[in-house]
């Protein structure tokens, strides 16, 4: 069931392209919910694989992410999990910060707003815990819509070495109904699923799918290194 970080690299890369190859797996997910015309051509995609040199540099903050995570996971061994998140803010001199940092449950956390003068919203961090010790996992459909309703610029998930970023882009709709995206994500997600994906693959192809119908960039990375951008409407 688990995947590693390169399987994970590939899935974003083809589902955000629906680039078929010889792989009748791959090639599912790029036809899963896309429409043919959204496909590219080899060589279309190795120009887009090019541009994907942009990076969001979480360094400033990372430090207290990996804290995060790793008391998310304290009493791993005792099969207990607990979501950690926070707010992210822009300083006065422009580094980010975490702040309202909070302590959810098993299941979910929500980030307390605390946000002195002078200081920019810019998104929340969470993590990811599972009971079994899964990691890799991207966001719920609940994740992305409080993304796009708390008009987040940039929504933060770790999931142990993983972690996930949504961008919002001017074409961003301002409010969506969160049980219809959830439901529509859980969809795409057992579908995924079904095709033989693994979940962490198969969570992040379904990501990929919200993020094209929400005009939404993705950025995609692993502790330590950068987040990369593997899609971009
Ligand atoms: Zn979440």
């Amino acid at each position: 069931m688990r995947c590693c970080a390169r399987d994970l690299a590939a899935t974003a890369a083809h589902a955000a392209h629906g680039l078929a190859d010889g792989d009748a797996r791959r090639q599912a997910v790029g036809q899963g919910t896309r429409r043919r015309g959204d496909r590219v051509t080899r060589r279309e995609f190795s120009s887009v694989f090019r541009q994907v040199s942009r990076e969001l540099d979480l360094s400033d903050i990372a430090l207290e992410m990996e804290q995060l995570w790793a008391r998310s996971i304290r009493h791993l061994d005792k099969g207990q999990v607990v979501e950690w998140g926070a707010t992210i803010v822009l300083t006065k001199d422009k580094h980010l910060r975490l702040v309202g940092i909070a302590e959810g449950n098993a299941e979910s956390v929500t980030p307390e707003l605390e946000i002195d003068e002078g200081e920019e919203f810019i998104g929340t961090f969470h993590t990811h815990p599972y009971e079994d010790g899964t990691t890799g996992m991207a966001f719920s459909g609940i994740d992305i819509a409080g993304a796009i309703n708390n008009s987040e610029k940039i929504s933060v998930v770790q999931s142990g070495r993983d972690i996930f970023a949504l961008v919002r882009t001017e074409g961003t709709p301002v409010g969506v109904d969160p049980q219809r995206l959830d439901q529509e994500l859980n969809t795409a997600y057992r579908g995924y699923v079904e095709m033989g994906l693994a979940d962490q693959e198969a969570l992040l192809a379904a990501n990929l799918d919200a993020c094209e119908k929400y005009r939404l960039a993705f950025y995609w990375g692993t502790v330590p290194q950068r987040l990369l951008e593997v899609y971009k409407p």
